[in-house]
């Protein structure tokens, strides 16, 4: 592919954005970034007019693709030609926290920010504000957007910010825990459980790599942070509206929380975030109320009819069906090319997302299962990125996956997420053809 275009206009934005890019990801690719032009159906095309199947889908947000159905685009067209925003409520809010509140078991009432990052930064507050209480539990490998409580890393010991900028001062508020892990969120609870205000997990992380929930482990964060006090809060930023189709991924694991946090689709492509859950908790951000939560942009009109046709649109067709079963397709076709010639690969993902990873050495023989009972078909132990916990990684992943992986598809037309943590998300607009085309071209990279 040649990218004259986006090499010149990179260089203009190397002088007036940090890093030519408004979020870091979007510089891992080197020697630079390629800029889109228009989206298109399952596709994207460049600024040089190359055309990639795109299994990015903006992070995630866009379930139905880049070709709107007409009547999300005139809702959406009609709403911006009324006048973008007033700073004073609109029917368009109330009918969106309707759907998510009939749809979501946990969820009886909802704030709506404006990112993921927002939702999460409130939801912290709202653990603290309600329980009077200041730890924060989050997990290794967790991601919560760019807020100060979770750019935290080390052990529930040793929390240190992951980030300049963070004051250690209030790294000592998170307590980072191993996901799937329950010997240590249990010590946990039993040495500082009157502390906890919330536990905040990804029901499936999903930030680094993919990795599911082993049998039983969110019932465990439920029954713990019941019988201490604690909110438990699932971050369904990437899973909500995706995992378990409308009841989202609390649904398919059929665990309630306190409090979710959603983002992405829920927004139909525009910037949202939300908060929801029991009445009585989201009630703190009630004028009257303890926690302090507000925005200019919050319940942006445009934002709410493009998230709430794309909803009600998502209900009324069978788009879990179709991106869940590309996804199958996906998953299922790259297990076999892994396991034909490339097994230091592991592919991860559910319902409509998937990974494939590296893992460092190949699988020895008759190896299948890891000694912390991990069902995966490798040896965790030996892998340098651990597919039960998400733990640890370092360089290696993202280096093979900048320089080998990424560019290898991409150069057969196909755009993966651009960092090697990240997931690929499957859209209504894909197709069988987008399906068998990457799958082809994995053959070759891998
Ligand atoms: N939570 C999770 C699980 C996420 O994946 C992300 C972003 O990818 C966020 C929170 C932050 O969302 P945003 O980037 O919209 O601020």
């Amino acid at each position: 592919m040649t990218l004259k275009d986006s090499r010149d206009l990179y260089d203009r934005a190397l002088s007036v954005l940090p890093g030519g890019v408004n979020s870091p990801v979007r510089a891992s690719i080197q020697p630079y970034p390629f800029f889109v032009e228009r989206g298109d159906g399952g596709h994207v095309i460049d600024a040089d007019g190359n055309r990639y199947i795109d299994w990015v889908m903006g992070l995630g947000p866009l379930l139905l693709g880049h070709d709107l159905p007409q009547q999300v685009q005139s809702a959406i067209q009609k709403q911006a030609s009324a006048g973008p925003m007033y700073g004073a409520p609109t029917e368009i809010e109330v009918e969106l926290a309707e759907f998510v509140s009939r749809h979501v078991p946990s969820v009886e009432k909802v704030r709506f920010v404006n990112s993921g990052t927002e939702a999460t930064v409130s939801a912290v507050r709202l653990a603290r504000g309600y329980t009077g209480r200041e730890k924060i539990v989050v997990m290794q490998g967790g991601y919560h957007g760019a807020q100060e409580s979770t750019l935290v890393e080390g052990g529930p010991e040793s929390p240190s910010p992951s980030t300049k900028g963070v004051p250690q001062s209030f790294a000592e508020h998170t307590i980072p825990v191993p996901f799937n892990d329950t010997e240590a969120i249990e010590r946990v609870f039993e040495e500082r459980g009157e502390e906890i205000a919330g536990v905040l997990v990804e029901p499936i992380l999903a930030n680094k790599g993919i990795v599911s929930p082993v049998d039983g482990y969110h019932e465990t964060l439920r029954k713990l942070t019941r019988e201490h006090g604690s909110l438990l809060v699932f971050d369904e930023v990437i899973t909500g509206f995706r995992v378990g189709g409308l009841a989202c991924a609390q649904g398919k694991f059929d665990v309630t929380p306190d409090v979710t946090t959603f983002g992405k689709i829920v927004g139909g492509g525009f910037p949202v975030g939300a908060i929801g859950g029991r009445a009585e908790i989201i009630e703190s951000f009630t004028p009257s109320g303890d926690v302090f939560q507000a925005g200019t942009f919050s319940g942006h009109p445009v934002t709410m009819a493009a998230g709430l046709k794309t909803l009600k649109y998502a209900a009324e067709n069978d788009v879990y069906d179709h991106v869940n079963d590309l996804g199958e397709q996906l998953r299922s076709g790259l297990t076999d090319i892994c396991a034909d010639q490339a097994p230091e690969y592991t592919v991860a993902g559910t319902d409509s997302i998937f990974k494939v990873l590296f893992t460092r050495e190949t699988p020895v023989e008759g190896e299948s299962h890891c000694e912390a009972g991990c069902e995966q078909r490798t040896d965790c132990a030996r892998y340098t990125r651990c597919p039960k916990t998400g733990a640890d990684v370092g360089n290696t992943e993202i280096e093979r996956w900048n320089r080998l992986l990424w560019p290898a598809m991409f150069d057969q037309g196909v755009f993966l997420s651009q960092n090697g943590f990240e997931s690929q998300f499957v859209s209504d607009s894909h197709t069988e053809e987008d399906v068998e085309q990457t799958l082809e071209a994995y053959k070759h990279a891998l």
